[in-house]
Parts: C-alpha cells; sequence; structure tokens
C-alpha cells in the first residue's frame, strides 16, 4: 500500500493536550518512505469514515471525554475498522475510552471494550515527564503524563510499556496496554513528534510494508536527547 488515510478523532473534544500532532509526525515520515497520506480530521458531529487506515485519539478533559466516547459508540464505525485491521494510536482521555470503564464526574462511564481494562480515580494527578520501554519495539519512549485516571489492565493484557521512571497506568510498574494493531498510552508529547521511530512501526502496521528507519538526524538526536534526560 502506498496511500494512507489518518483519521483524527474529534479534534474539538480529544484535543486539550496536542496530540493532533502525532498525525502531523506520521504524514511527514511517510512522505520519506514514499507513503502519499491524506488525514482527515472528523468532528463529533460527523460519521467516522470505514476506510481509515490509522485512527488516532487524543487526551482530554472527563466531560469532552465522554462526548467523544458517545459519538463514537453512535458510529458502529471503529470496531468494524479493528475488525479490518486499521492501526488506532489512543492516547491518555483517548486510551481510557478503548477499556471497560473510566470515571467522570463522580460517575462510572462504560467504555467500548477494545482493551480489558478499566480505569478508577487515582490517589493523586500523575504529571510529569515518563519514559517506558516498550513491548512491542526494542527501545525507550518518552513523554509527558498528565492524567487523574488509574488503569488497571486485565491479566492477559499487554502493557504498551514498562514503567522507567513516571507513573503510567497510576501503579507505577506499567503504561498503556497493547492488542493488534491498537496502541493505547498515556504519553502526550505529541508521543510520535518525541519518538519518531514509533510513528515509523505505524506505518508499517498500516501499510504492511517493512522499511528501516529513515534517515532524519535532528529527529534522531531530539528523541536519543530525551530519553537520556528523562530519568
Ligand atoms: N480526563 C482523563 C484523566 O484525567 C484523561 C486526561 C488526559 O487525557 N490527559 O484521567
Amino acid at each position: 500500500m502506498s496511500s494512507i488515510k489518518i483519521v483524527r478523532i474529534h479534534n474539538e473534544l480529544l484535543g486539550t493536550y496536542g496530540d493532533r500532532g502525532n498525525a502531523d509526525v506520521l504524514a511527514f515520515r511517510a512522505k520519506f518512505h514514499g507513503i502519499t497520506t491524506e488525514v482527515i480530521d472528523v468532528s463529533y458531529l460527523e460519521k467516522l469514515p470505514t476506510n481509515g487506515n490509522i485512527y488516532l485519539l487524543g487526551g482530554a478533559e472527563d466531560a469532552a471525554q465522554v462526548l467523544s466516547l458517545e459519538a463514537i459508540r453512535r458510529d458502529h464505525v471503529l470496531p468494524v475498522a479493528i475488525e479490518g485491521g486499521a492501526v488506532v494510536l489512543a492516547v491518555c482521555a483517548g486510551f481510557q475510552i478503548l477499556g471497560n470503564s473510566f470515571h467522570a464526574g463522580g460517575k462510572e462511564v462504560e467504555g467500548l471494550g477494545f482493551l480489558d481494562m478499566k480505569t478508577v480515580p487515582g490517589k493523586e494527578r500523575f504529571v510529569g515527564d515518563i519514559k517506558v520501554k516498550a513491548t512491542f519495539l526494542d527501545m525507550d519512549i518518552t513523554g509527558f503524563e498528565n492524567h487523574a485516571g488509574q488503569t488497571i489492565l486485565g491479566e492477559d493484557v499487554t502493557p504498551f510499556g514498562k514503567v522507567v521512571s513516571g507513573h503510567g497506568n497510576g501503579d507505577g510498574k506499567f503504561d498503556g496496554a497493547v492488542s493488534g494493531n491498537i496502541f493505547g498510552t498515556y504519553l502526550h508529547g505529541p508521543v510520535l513528534a518525541r519518538n519518531p521511530e514509533f510513528a515509523d512501526l505505524l506505518l508499517c502496521r498500516a501499510t504492511g510494508r517493512k522499511f528501516t528507519t529513515i534517515e532524519d538526524p535532528l529527529a534522531s538526536q531530539y528523541a536519543a536527547w530525551r530519553r537520556k534526560v528523562t530519568k
């Protein structure tokens, strides 16, 4: 596949933490790999397209997160796309939405259930730099976390990463969850700007092509520096 569609879901709701930049990094890296991209922004008033290759969900405040969840559920599109092998990158609120439940406005809210996990109110707010050892790539991934929820993974769920420093899901051990082509994490940054190698992996998954990482010395230097300074 040499052309992909990147669907950026509900920027007006899931745009609080700047995770929309993940699409820009994917588009930029894709160009080097000879892949053309179309970034499609879909508001919660519109139906999600069924033909996306990569779906992106970002972080949000609790109320916005619930509105986005309701719109995604209304559309019945994401489950079909996931079934068809689409890649999903979901950050923080977007990640919580994919689980069995989370809390918002003092109530438990039922999630989409794509990942076997639940999110409960944490004892503190988890804010700061974070570094995790990825479970699906042989490298550390860095980011910035800012969330009140604490996520408890089901027994058989593979985490996104093992926490090196920071809080991650709230237990200080693991961050996020991965299942097939679904990647959920607490890492903002945007995470793909801070870890361009991860963007390349998502592009490989979305296109079914194998390619080695591209030469972008500044991005590589920046990512390496971040890994060094994030203790
Ligand atoms: N509202 C959620 C929480 O505080 C998610 C926050 C976020 O996306 N950064 O846990």
